[in-house]
């Protein structure tokens, strides 16, 4: 069994005296912020004006420029975008990397495809939520805590696997459990389980049944109800009790129908695809497509979303929510995409 670190497990002192610079108010920014700050650590918000920078202000935070924060803080935490990450690094943190600093990630990408090589003198470790924003955030006001992955890169104060624990507990992590990884396999399984499992696999599979079930005449609102909404219920069972639990709850007939129809759908061609989607991640290929997507300015990511945004599921599915006040997002500004 892997070793799983929880709050008492760690050193708490650490991080005492230190100031943390969180760069990026977005989904993980302010969850990490907000939840920093309600921990008792000493925190600075560093962003650019807009939005972001706003929402930072009337949260309460002192907030400054990516490099002003940079400068000030011993801890820097960015939770930039990962397409920007580079650039504003470059620009606004890289001077202010002095020795003995701690640069932190919430996910491997830059760090593991050479898009940002940090200094020789400073500790580089990443604390990588498990969840959305949102629920890090959610969560920790709840008492509880999402799930994390933390990694060190480097580590030259010979403290940056406490500094990395104290920073997963101040985030509410270490409640849920906190599992020590490396660079390359936070990075490579985090991407698969976005590409082949939780984004890119799940919209394909409920696109997939919706059209079938459309396709064959049946009403477009009863395929949105059976094949995207009810989904929730049946991912609530799984995350309380595993598939075990989720089928306990279904009928026998629906497990009946899911031993002998789910791998006819998901099939041994299925997984053939997940492991050449493994590979592209592996070999940097992917890394590679989305950095030189991002240089010429997105043709096709806008045009894909562009044309997902109008199936016909999402056009049912908004008019069918809006009849359901009571499921949209409690905190809509807080919600953003990403896994
Ligand atoms: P996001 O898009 O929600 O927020 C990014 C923030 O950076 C915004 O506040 C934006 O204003 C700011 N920003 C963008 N460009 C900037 C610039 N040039 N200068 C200054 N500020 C700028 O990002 P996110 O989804 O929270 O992702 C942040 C990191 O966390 C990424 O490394 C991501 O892989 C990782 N992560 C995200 C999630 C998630 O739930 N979204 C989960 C785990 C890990
Ligand atoms: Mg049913
Ligand atoms: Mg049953
Ligand atoms: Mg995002
Ligand atoms: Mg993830
Ligand atoms: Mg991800």
């Amino acid at each position: 069994m892997a070793k799983v670190y929880y709050n008492g497990d760690v050193n708490d002192q650490v991080l005492a005296g230190k100031k943390v610079a969180v760069i990026g108010y977005g989904s993980q920014g302010h969850a990490h912020a907000l939840n920093l700050k309600e921990s008792g650590a000493d925190v600075v918000v560093g962003v650019r004006k807009g939005k972001s920078f706003d929402k930072a202000v009337e949260d309460g935070h002192n907030v400054y420029t990516v490099a002003e924060a940079a400068e000030q803080a011993d801890v820097i935490m960015v939770l930039l975008p990962d397409e920007q990450q580079q650039k504003v690094y470059d620009a606004e943190i890289k001077q202010h990397l002095t020795s003995g600093k701690a640069l932190v990630f919430a996910h491997g990408f830059n760090v593991h495809f050479h898009q940002i090589v940090p200094p020789s003198d400073v500790d580089v470790f990443l604390v990588a939520p498990k969840g959305p924003g949102h629920l890090v955030r959610r969560t920790y006001e709840e008492g509880a805590g999402v799930p994390a992955l933390f990694a060190i890169y480097q580590d030259v104060t010979g403290k940056a696997k406490d500094l990395a624990l104290a920073y997963a507990k101040a985030i509410g992590s270490a409640r849920a459990g906190v599992l020590e990884t490396s660079f390359k396999e936070e990075t490579e399984t985090d991407l698969f389980g976005e590409q082949a499992v939780l984004c890119g696999g799940l919209t394909s599979l409920v696109k997939s049944g919706f059209e079938t079930l459309v396709e064959a005449g049946y009403q477009p609102e009863l395929a949105y109800f059976e094949c995207l909404h009810e989904l929730k219920l049946i991912v609530d069972l799984m995350y309380e009790g595993g598939l075990e639990g989720m089928r306990y709850s279904i009928s026998d007939t629906a497990q009946w129908g899911d031993f002998v129809s789910g791998p006819r759908v998901v099939d041994a061609k299925v997984k053939e695809s997940m492991k050449a989607v493994l590979e592209d991640i592996q070999s940097g290929k992917f890394a590679k497509d989305w950095i030189v997507e991002n240089q010429v300015n997105r043709p096709q990511f806008n045009a894909i979303n562009q044309r997902e945004n109008e199936h016909q599921i999402e056009k049912v599915g908004r008019e069918l929510r809006d009849m359901m006040p009571f499921v949209k997002p409690k905190k809509k500004e807080a919600v953003s995409a990403g896994a």
